[in-house]
């Protein structure tokens, strides 16, 4: 495992530093050779698999068909039926659905893929195979990643999606725009080790002061098709520059002039506004600094945009090395127990610059102002999409699950939280009412999650995982314990 041996606390930080330059060099090999898959591919792909008296939930219409025979060609469901006990199903692969419930696989609309999910001061090498495979080992079939650490995000997308690399379908921004010295350079500093901060926001950041700016940023991003241009409208930590709404427009612009959307990091109610009018297609954060006055929450929703509130990643960070963080049965099934042990304690020698701890602060303060402003935003019409921000401490799956609970938490039913994870996310992705994947249903993509109990009960039973079904493929699980 890249995340299990690493080295804490009492080291000096530049023998860290050494250490992980020689595990640079020897790692990528001994990483392919020491670590088991969390997921791999059945010895043979069925052409037909049939998902026997299951019960499916129709996320759009919001009631559970109790029940149904499940039919997948290929890559696609061809039938969605009522429960034929006798039925042949020839030379098809069975899975009795029985006593189970069938959902659509689960999209990430937040997740870096490249991002390291352990803590920051639990030093290990990156490893996108296993992020991929928790991805899929936790039912996320499909992804967002709006802002990774270099363009080689497109051709990690291309490969997923010519079948050369195991991976749920992504979806990718690139490289985030922003400020001159804005978020995220302050964290990359203070974060990384400095050998790799500059590499790292040479690949991940594009620094945009005007209209010029932002059209030689954007063109070569526009090259590689991403779905979004992702951009930064945050001042963090809270002294940091941040794009103006004339900066912002001027990204929006030179997107557009490239038939491109974009969506925006905010983090008070003013980002979101600025956001809001500088014509964004999505907010990628929820208003995460304070509790949004109510006036403004008729002004956000008039907006008609869909917001991801990535509440996990906050929760995370109030809680990471300060607070009881214990694992849930899915973070314990794919990370080891020292990365989770890691995530709950800060070594001594980890002090963080004052305004960094400040940021963390007013965001711990600030973790009931969030939940209102996402109830409050929903109430009055906002689409809420589900994404969990995968990097350090937020584990790449199952933070999804966490966000879920989080939205449940939040005020909404576990449907609309279902439903911000399945066909919202689809619809934003697609840019289409009538997604082809995202739903169950007859001529849609064969993505798909079985599992116990009910999850228009308790979301919780998301994570209760019998069967994964990626394009039409039951996929085997290997969980590390
Ligand atoms: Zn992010």
């Amino acid at each position: 495992m890249t995340e299990t041996a690493s080295p804490r606390r009492r080291w000096p930080r530049r023998l860290l530093v050494l250490l992980a330059i020689i595990a640079l060099i020897a790692g990528g090999v001994l990483i392919a050779l020491h670590r088991a898959p969390l997921v791999t591919l059945p010895d043979a792909s069925p052409a037909v698999v049939v998902i026997r008296d299951v019960r499916v939930i129709d996320v759009i219409g919001g009631e559970a068909l109790a029940h149904r025979d499940v039919r997948i060609e290929g890559a696609d469901i061809t039938a969605v039926e009522a429960h034929a006990p006798d039925g042949d199903h020839g030379r098809a692969w069975v899975i009795d659905g029985a006593g189970k419930t069938l959902v659509p696989g689960l999209i990430d609309a937040h997740c870096h893929v490249d991002a390291l999910a352990t803590a920051p001061w639990d030093l290990s090498l990156p490893d996108t195979d296993l992020a991929l495979e928790r991805l899929l080992f936790s039912g996320v079939t499909r992804v967002f990643d709006p802002g990774a650490a270099s363009p080689d995000i497109f051709d990690l997308r291309d490969a997923i999606a010519k079948g050369e690399r195991l991976g749920p379908t992504l979806h990718a921004a690139g490289p985030i725009l922003t400020a001159p010295g804005g978020h995220p350079i302050p964290m990359f500093r203070e974060l990384a080790p400095s050998f790799l901060a500059d590499g790292l926001i040479e690949g991940a950041v594009r620094e945009v002061a005007g209209p010029a700016d932002a059209r030689a940023a954007v063109a070569p991003i526009a090259a590689r098709q991403p779905t979004a241009i992702k951009l930064v409208v945050d001042a963090l930590p809270t002294e940091a520059p941040t794009l103006s709404v004339e900066q912002a427009r001027a990204v929006v612009d030179a997107a557009r002039e490239q038939k491109l959307r974009t969506v925006a990091h905010i983090g008070t109610t003013a980002d979101a506004l600025a956001a809001g009018r500088a014509g964004v297609a999505a907010w990628v954060h929820g208003v995460y600094k304070e509790p949004i006055p109510e006036p403004e929450i008729a002004s956000l929703a008039a907006f008609g945009i869909p917001m991801a509130p990535t509440m996990v990643v906050f929760w995370s960070y109030a809680r990471m090395g300060r607070a009881d963080y214990p694992p849930t049965d899915l973070e314990r099934a794919v990370a080891s127990d020292s990365m989770l042990d890691a995530r709950a304690e800060a070594p001594d020698d980890f002090v963080p610059q004052p305004q960094i701890t400040a940021y963390i602060d007013l965001v711990a303060r600030n973790e009931q102002a969030l939940a209102g402003n996402v109830r409050r935003l929903a109430a009055a019409g906002v689409t809420m999409l589900a994404g969990s921000d995968c990097q350090a401490g937020v584990i790449h799956g199952p933070a999804l699950h966490r966000e879920l609970a989080l939205m449940v938490d939040a005020g909404l039913s576990p449907l609309d939280a279902l439903r911000a994870a399945t066909v919202s996310n689809a619809r934003f992705l697609s840019e289409q009412d009538d997604p082809p994947y995202g739903v169950v249903a007859a001529g849609k993509r064969a993505d798909l999650v079985l599992v116990g109990g009910d999850p228009l009960q308790d979301v919780g039973a998301l994570a209760d995982i019998h069967t994964v079904i990626l394009g039409g493929v039951p996929l085997v699980r290997h969980p590390l314990r």
